[in-house]
């Protein structure tokens, strides 16, 4: 007889690797074009000579430091191997099975994986004509078995931000015992949109999660963080899988925190080429959502999969969303001008069935 797994796992489709061009410039995973920031290294080099101890599992000086960073206390913040744990670990410690989860859609991939998971139910709300949240749909979908509503902020893949305003009003509205996960993994490239830590202040159902994988560009060492009311925080402990954010991510995470200065000049070079890329892209006839973070949307329905090969085949890859779109990351200018040198091509604005507006 076979091994017997969840039944349930036959909807989850297996983890297939991307198809590999080497060589090619990678715009498909939101990542930085840089290495760790100044300190980082040596901070790593240094945690790696006590490789054979265990991590500190309470994670308390990252935590320190990150306490001092948002001016919080070190209760209201938890560690995580990357925030999609924390994604998932709020999923275990909210839903019994068959509650539910409320987020928007398309948004972040791993949401319906870590619900079914969960033994939890997805309830996806359709985002608006201009690719944002419908918060008000998103409030009429509550239920009594609501338990967890993720609200990713700005929204990956299509970039927008909502206000403070938006967001307080949302929040207000929200039954006060549903948990809302503030998801910003990308709050580093947004300027003057919501501070998720000043809304979650006077609310203890909020909880905020950041990462260090984007614009702080560890991607590969795996820490993020939430922060929130003790309680909810000391309910992600019960779950939490030990020593899962390792010493070299700790150290790692510590030092980038004091590479501020550095941070906000990458992040603000970001900004600008994301600007320059989207300005381009628009005047050739793509229609690209505003965007807050650092990637654009294409949204190119059934044009998408033909295009997003060609781009491949053109040396850039980038990330496609079935026959809805197409998300690129925003790299460095050179990484950007063969993106645009491609985008611009006839080729691909046949594919794309755009015509110059100019
Ligand atoms: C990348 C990303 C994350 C988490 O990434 P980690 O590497 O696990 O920290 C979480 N949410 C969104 C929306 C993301 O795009």
């Amino acid at each position: 007889m076979a091994p017997r797994t969840r039944p349930d796992l036959a909807s989850i489709p297996a983890y297939v690797p991307g198809r590999s061009f080497p060589g090619a410039v990678k715009l498909a995973s939101n990542e930085t074009t840089f290495g760790p920031l100044p300190g980082v290294r040596d901070a790593v080099v240094d945690a790696i000579a006590s490789a054979n101890r265990y991590p500190d599992n309470s994670a308390a000086d990252l935590i320190e430091a990150l306490a001092s960073f948002l001016k919080v206390e070190p209760s209201n913040i938890a560690v995580g191997c990357g925030s999609v744990t924390l994604c998932q670990e709020l999923v275990q410690v909210t839903c019994d099975p068959g509650d539910e989860v409320v987020y928007a859609w398309r948004s972040f991939e791993a949401y319906p994986v870590l619900t079914q998971v969960g033994h939890a139910v997805s309830v996806k709300v359709p985002l608006t004509e201009d690719f944002g949240h419908d918060l008000d749909a998103m409030l009429a979908a509550i239920t009594d078995r609501t338990r967890l509503i993720f609200v990713c902020n700005p929204n990956n893949p299509t970039g927008n931000a909502l206000s403070t305003a938006e967001l307080d009003r949302f929040l207000d509205a929200v039954p006060s015992h549903v948990v809302v996960a503030l998801d910003e993994a990308y709050f580093e490239y947004s300027r003057g949109d919501a501070d998720g830590i000043e809304l979650l202040r006077s609310r203890r159902n909020v909880v905020v999660l950041r990462t260090f994988s984007k614009a702080y560009g560890l991607a590969g060492v795996r820490v993020g963080y939430a922060v929130a009311d003790p309680e909810l925080i000391t309910a992600l402990g019960k779950v939490h899988t030990p020593f899962t954010v390792s010493a070299v991510a700790q150290a790692a995470a510590i030092a980038s925190l004091a590479a501020a200065d550095e941070l906000l000049a990458r992040t603000d070079g970001v900004i600008g080429e994301r600007a320059r890329v989207r300005a381009a892209l628009t005047e050739v006839g793509y229609s690209v959502p505003e965007s807050s973070a650092n990637f654009l949307y294409l949204p190119l329905g059934e044009n998408s999969p033909a295009f997003a090969s060609a781009c491949a085949e053109a040396g850039v890859l980038i990330r496609q969303y079935g026959v809805e779109g197409a998300r690129v990351t925003i790299g460095d200018p050179a990484e950007n001008d063969l993106f645009l040198a491609f985008a611009r091509s006839e080729t691909a604005r046949e594919l794309a069935g755009v015509t110059a507006t100019s």
